[in-house]
């Protein structure tokens, strides 16, 4: 079948910065030794601008920065009323630059720009929602009648190493930023090297909205550099580090000198489990959104789909269909479902498991690049039915519009295909039999569930993975938990 696709001209975005540069102390500056690295855009895979690139210079400088603002700023001393209407106003500014966060967004990252559309709502949300939080924050006092009195004295734990991943790279920030603000640490955000562009707003943001200097650092590079500077640095307390697998066991190694406390989101490897007895208009909906929207690059994909029996054909065929239907095309196209993946790298990455899928599945459809796009990082979206469990593509992240399916009969050979791989980040299960739903859910490897339904969430639940995809949990007040410290205070009476 052929792929539909769209080719517009490309859209640059007007005031497209040249230079991207860090945010120290309440300064926008170069690195200390001038270095720089390349920024792509992924249609034209052509440089757009320069990026400093941190140094070990650089990140003691931000450290610095962070350290005195916590150790003698007002911030950590705040009322929390009082940092709530900083945050309040900071959600003010990063809705009121929704289309701009987009299309800046869209430019640099290749997501579709429909999808782009909504990212600061969302991150504008994370702010008010930790504000909020924090206001209402009550620790437990315990009484020992006669004898003492117990208390817990909650206290930022200082300067917080953010370390982020380039997919929806704005709201997956602000994730980490508002919770490590709203709890009074300072912060050196480190965002991933492929999409400066969105993270640079942030500093004009913060200012605006009333953050004292110093409280808020930016430091761009690279991973093994700038990262790995910070994530080694003896003042900084805790790291809080969403990316891939493999580099979370790299930072958690690193992290081990200082024993510094750490929150690890990772990869995944997402199944969706599609039941005889479903809605399969549903589950088909939700599982082709699970996989192609944000072109695949979403941690929570549901890459893995095992279908029962007695509908696979049906499923594999109505499923196929309807993928070879999804739109590809230039991200600022309105029409367009699937972008241009980040990075010619990522690209390469995503096609060389479409191949190894040739030889470990039966493609259904995709299996390259879309016909009339011939340059940018564009992958049909890609579909293989009749993948076994040992395939590469079962069991590695591949992270772009590429699906495996396999058969199963029984709930229990289900149960052993979802989990047996070494992820668990998430699981989508499709019955209309809720007893089998519920023991389903309670028997999978995953952090996150969500039964006949998909990847809405209230931001008062936890967030997180189990086994490789991830250690510990953001969301609601276990993120305020990362973020302070509980002194335990004993008083005898
Ligand atoms: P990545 O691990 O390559 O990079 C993530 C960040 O870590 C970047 O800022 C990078 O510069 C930095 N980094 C790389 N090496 C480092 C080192 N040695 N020391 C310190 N920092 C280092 O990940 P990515 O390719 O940017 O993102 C995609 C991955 O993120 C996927 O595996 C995806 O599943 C995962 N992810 C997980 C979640 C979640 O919540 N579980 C959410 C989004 C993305």
């Amino acid at each position: 079948m052929t792929q539909t696709s769209v080719q517009t001209t490309h859209y640059v975005p007007a005031d497209l910065p040249t230079s991207i540069r860090h945010f120290i102390g309440g300064e926008f500056v170069d690195s200390v030794g001038g270095e720089t690295f390349d920024v792509l855009d992924p249609v034209s895979n052509q440089t757009y601008a320069t990026a400093a690139a941190g140094q070990q210079a650089d990140i003691d400088l931000a450290v610095a920065a962070a350290k005195e603002a916590f150790s003698s700023g007002p911030w950590p001393r705040l009322l929390p009323r009082a940092r709530a209407r900083v945050l309040h106003r900071i959600a003010d500014a990063v809705e009121a630059q929704d289309a701009r966060l987009a299309e800046l967004e869209t430019f640099d990252t290749g997501l579709p720009i429909t999808q782009a559309l909504g990212q600061a709502q969302r991150a504008a949300e994370n702010f008010r929602f930790f504000a909020d939080l924090i206001v209402a924050q009550a620790d437990d006092t315990y009484k020992v009648p006669g004898k003492q009195i117990n208390y817990v004295n909650r206290k930022p734990v200082g300067v917080a190493g953010l370390i982020t991943p380039w997919n929806t790279p704005f709201m997956l920030e602000s994730w980490k930023l508002a919770p490590a603000l709203a709890s009074g640490c300072t912060v050196v955000l480190k965002p991933a090297e492929f999409t400066p562009l969105s993270a640079s707003l942030w500093s004009e943001i913060f200012r605006t909205a009333g953050v004292p200097d110093g409280v808020f650092n930016l430091v761009n590079g690279i991973g093994e550099e700038a990262g790995d500077a910070l994530v080694k640095h003896p003042d900084v307390p805790l790291i809080s580090f969403t990316g891939e697998t493999t580099t979370g066991q790299t930072i958690y190694r690193n992290c081990a000198a200082n024993l510094k406390g750490m929150s690890m989101e990772l990869g995944g490897k997402s199944p969706a489990v599609v039941f005889a007895d479903a809605d399969l208009d549903a589950a088909i909906d939700s599982t082709l959104f699970g996989v192609f929207s944000l072109n695949g690059e979403r941690c929570t994909a549901s890459s893995r789909i095992l279908v029962e029996r007695s509908i696979y054909d049906d499923f594999c065929a109505r499923y196929a269909a309807r993928a070879a239907s999804i739109v590809v095309g230039d991200p600022h196209d309105p029409k367009t479902e699937v972008g241009a993946l980040v990075h010619p790298e990522h690209y390469a990455k995503v096609m060389s498991y479409v191949e190894i899928g040739k030889t470990e599945g039966r493609l259904l459809a995709g299996g390259g690049r879309p016909d009339g796009l011939p340059e940018g990082n564009y992958v049909s979206p890609t579909v293989f039915a009749d993948v076994a469990p040992t395939a590469r593509i079962f069991q590695e992240e591949i992270f772009g519009p590429v699906v495996a399916i396999t058969p199963f009969d029984t709930d229990a050979e289900a149960l052993a295909l979802a989990n047996g791989v070494k992820y668990g980040l998430a699981a989508y299960i499709w019955t209309t039999d809720l007893t089998r739903a519920h023991n389903f859910a309670q028997s999978v490897d995953a952090g996150m569930v969500w039964l006949n339904s998909h990847n809405v969430r209230d931001l008062r639940t936890p967030f997180g993975g189990v086994k490789a995809s991830g250690l510990g949990h953001e969301g609601g007040y276990r993120s305020i938990d990362f973020y302070t410290d509980s002194q335990a205070v004993h008083i005898t009476l």
